[in-house]
């Protein structure tokens, strides 16, 4: 947090649909060199800034990509607004689409996948301070694939 009375971040960001981005803001690689993951940007909309110690992101899965499968003791507050894709989220494989919510709570297993031929894009506030995401071993691997959908939905 920083103790500046006012944001450092641009009053305003025009939102540009042809790249699906905000003025000023870089699109990045979703995780360097960190667990398996394919075809993934990252946006920070909204860094930690004042007295909001969260961080807002906006994350793209291209067509086929998926997110890391992955738990943390911090929590995700999502909200689709691009695209159909499918998400695993508290232990059940569910068809997510444009303007759902999804709450990811604390240990809750996740994994993100865009649908074939289709982009998903998703907000995702986190808090600013907050644990690193911990990657399944092949015993929760084994666990996750008891349930026949799971095993067919997630990429270790
Ligand atoms: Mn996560």
């Amino acid at each position: 947090m920083t103790d500046s009375p006012r944001p450092a971040t641009a009053p305003h960001r025009a939102f540009d649909p042809q790249r699906f981005g905000w003025d000023g803001v870089e699109t990045r690689v979703y995780k360097a060199g960190e667990g398996p993951w394919r075809d993934v940007t990252r946006q920070v909309l909204f860094p930690p800034e004042g007295d909001l110690p969260v961080e807002w992101r906006y994350f793209e899965v291209a067509p086929g990509g998926w997110s890391t499968l992955e738990r943390h003791d911090h929590q995700h507050a999502v909200v689709i607004v691009r695209g159909h894709g499918h998400a695993l989220i508290e232990g059940a494989v569910r068809a997510v689409a444009m303007f759902d919510l999804i709450r990811i709570p604390a240990q809750g297993w996740h994994q993100f996948r865009a649908d074939a031929g289709e982009a998903l894009g998703f907000f995702c506030l986190v808090a600013a301070e907050r644990d690193r995401p911990q990657l399944p071993t092949a015993d929760d691997i084994a666990a996750l694939s008891a349930d026949p959908a799971i095993a067919a939905f997630i990429r270790p």
